[in-house]
């Protein structure tokens, strides 16, 4: 496995509305998507930063993993995971797997940006949730 790059940083916010002027300010671009992922109770806003993105993630509902996260924060947002590129989701997750790290997702599934994806465990990623992306066809 040899991701090209980071495909984007993923912070948790408890406000999209209220974060995305900052954001806009801080990268000096405009957020160009926002997407509900039903799937993982978020809304999502992108930023670009040269090949890189920016993922603010608002919980939809207080069962959202990124609303359990905000409150293990002290009720604030942070860097939630860091994502990285790869050719192939399926074949970076079995390179993963064999090498013995620990895997949340053992198949593939969409993210937002209509991106294949999967999680690694933080407790395999010196507690850095980690994600493979791998872009659409
Ligand atoms: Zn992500």
């Amino acid at each position: 496995m040899k991701p090209s790059h980071i495909e984007h940083l993923g912070i948790a916010v408890t406000s999209l509305e209220q974060t995305i002027p900052f954001f806009e300010l801080l990268t000096g671009s405009k957020c160009y998507s926002i997407e509900e992922v039903a799937d993982q109770k978020v809304k999502t806003a992108f930023f670009k930063v040269g090949q890189t993105k920016i993922e603010l993630l608002e919980p939809t509902c207080p069962e959202s993993t990124i609303a359990k996260f905000i409150e293990k924060n002290g009720g604030r947002g942070g860097v939630h995971h860091v994502a990285f590129n790869v050719d192939n989701v399926a074949d970076a997750l079995a390179y993963c797997e064999a090498n013995g790290i620990q895997l949340i997702d053992k198949m593939p599934r969409k993210g937002a940006e209509n991106l294949t994806i999967a999680f690694l465990h933080p407790k395999s990623t010196c507690g850095v949730l980690t994600e493979l992306c791998q872009q659409p066809k």
